[in-house]
């Protein structure tokens, strides 16, 4: 493998070729410390041709690839051989050695192309971060309404490697609707120049879709133009008590009814989620002392007058609180106090985390059912594992619930983890009996192949499998995710 590395030296430069542990390190560690990985090196291409030259240079050493952004994934998708399992996504396709895998990392492709105001699109490169090209668009008085609490450190092509959801989903969509072309390295080493700025383009296969969701399994996105829209002018935030998972449905319904144009974001949250976050940020003030069963976080925001958000705001907790579905609410009334019940929301995963870790989930459901979901899952994990305790909270506008299961009090967390297999085949069984997907937003990675294996049906499986196949014939770009090895 010496010559393999000193010709990607010679391509790309000595000090972007990362061999050495120490600087390995960062790129080889999960983000929530569950695995470690390990690589030949760390390669650091910084334009489009760089990348290409260094696919060609892995294909013709059987070198695998695994493409990286902020490493902020949440499903070991990130990393190169972080479990045993690692290996060819096909038995028909011979394996590549595996721990014979770089890590591609994206983070010096990092320049905002172009801007076209008047075609509302900007074209950047993948390893933009997703605030980089928020804040392009805010310079150019416009809006980029993908929004995640890792909006920080994860980057564009990760975003739509992941196909990644976040709190503007109600509104605008995933990070697939607000994509309208890619640039995209091949596994051959090819450049595909998709990068069209199109709202209608009926020409054959829809390659760009293909590619949004692939975990960087069939190529390497280099660059996107992606949507732009206007600057919303108004917003208005509450925060509201509810008894139940029910009347988050008929609240939901209220307001999409009523209110459908403004309504941004809906979310959920139980008495756990919220009390877990004070205990641990006690910085965070309680919107309201009294506990309840449930919470949610309504937004709604306005392109038009600057009042409009306020005023529907308040009309629909108004009839809400008329029609007795709600038990009371707090209306921000400064964009401060909105950002506070915004922090208390996204603190919960990291007090779940403080609070000693718990058996996560990230399903989708059709709204409809949620309230359904939500008792008779709860039933099912009580009959087997009393007094556990519900993380339950999430993107009920969208359907996505991160339904999480947490060790009794006084048990073990460690002991508790052992029953992990077991907890999520019944959230997940439950979840596919009400016509719902194990993975909302996260993706599949090294972490849930089982299920994908379990929940899909063998011919959309063998339709995955054909296209990986195709595009892919040597098993070369990300190998072990997404795909069991039978
Ligand atoms: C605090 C926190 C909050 C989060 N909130 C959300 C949320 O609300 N919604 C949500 O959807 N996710 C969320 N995530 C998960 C994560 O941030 C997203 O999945 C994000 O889109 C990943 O971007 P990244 O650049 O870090 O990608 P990485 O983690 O580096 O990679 C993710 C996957 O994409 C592949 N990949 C990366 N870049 C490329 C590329 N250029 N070409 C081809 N493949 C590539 C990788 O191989 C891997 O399979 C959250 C994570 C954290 C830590």
């Amino acid at each position: 493998m010496d010559h393999f590395l000193k010709q990607c030296e010679a391509a790309i430069g000595e000090e972007n070729v990362l061999t050495q542990v120490q600087d390995q390190a960062p790129f080889l560690q999960d983000r929530r410390g569950r695995s470690q990985g390990s690589a030949l090196a760390v390669l650091r291409p910084h334009c489009t041709e760089q990348v290409a030259q260094l696919v060609r240079l892995c294909l013709q050493y059987r070198v695998a690839i695994t493409p990286q952004g902020g490493n902020t994934g949440l499903v070991l998708g990130s990393i190169p051989n972080c479990e045993k399992n690692v290996g060819s996504a096909d038995s028909a396709v011979p394996a590549v050695v595996t721990s014979h895998a770089v890590i591609l990392s994206l983070k010096r492709l990092n320049q905002i192309r172009a801007i076209d105001v008047h075609n509302h699109s900007i074209t950047v490169e993948a390893g933009c971060l997703l605030q980089q090209v928020q804040q392009a668009a805010l310079e150019a008085d416009t809006f980029f309404p993908l929004s995640l609490a890792s909006e920080g450190s994860c980057t564009l092509g990760g975003n739509l490697s992941t196909n990644a959801g976040g709190t503007a989903v109600l509104r605008y969509g995933n990070a697939r609707e607000l994509c309208l072309g890619l640039e995209v390295v091949t596994p051959q080493g090819d450049i595909w120049n998709g990068l069209r700025g199109l709202r209608k383009d009926n020409t054959g296969y829809d390659l760009k879709n293909l590619m949004i969701g692939a975990e960087g399994t069939l190529g390497i996105i280099t660059a996107a133009v992606l949507k732009l829209f206007p600057k919303v002018h108004s917003q208005a935030c509450a925060w509201v008590v509810l008894d139940d998972v029910a009347s988050a449905l008929q609240l939901f319904s209220l307001a999409r009814e009523n209110y459908f144009s403004s309504l941004s974001a809906f979310e959920i949250m139980n008495a756990l989620s919220v009390d877990l976050v004070h205990r641990h940020f006690p910085q965070y003030q309680r919107v309201f002392k009294e506990g309840a069963p449930y919470f949610a976080l309504l937004e709604f925001s306005s392109h038009e007058a600057a009042s409009q958000a306020q005023l529907q705001c308040d009309k629909l907790i108004h009839s809400a609180y008329e029609l007795g579905i709600i038990r009371d609410a707090v209306i921000a009334s400064s964009n401060g106090q909105a950002q506070q019940f915004w922090a208390i929301r996204e603190a919960i995963s990291e007090a779940q985390a403080k609070a000693g870790g718990n058996i996560k989930h990230d399903i989708g459901l059709p709204i409809s059912q949620i309230p359904d979901f939500v008792a008779c899952a709860e039933k099912a994990l009580a009959l087997e594992f009393p007094n556990c305790r519900l993380v339950n909270f999430g993107h009920m506008g969208d359907g996505n619930l991160h339904f999480n299961v947490s060790a009794p009090l006084g048990q073990d967390a460690t002991a508790f983890f052992l029953h992990q297999s077991r907890i999520n085949q019944i959230v997940h069984d439950i979840t596919h009996s009400y016509g719902g997907t194990f993975s909302a937003e996260h993706g599949i990675g090294c972490l849930k192949k089982e299920e994908l294996r379990r929940y899909k049906s063998a011919t959309e499986i063998q339709m995955m499998r054909s296209i990986k196949r195709a595009l892919d014939p040597h098993n070369m770009m990300n190998p072990g995710k997404i795909f069991t090895e039978d």
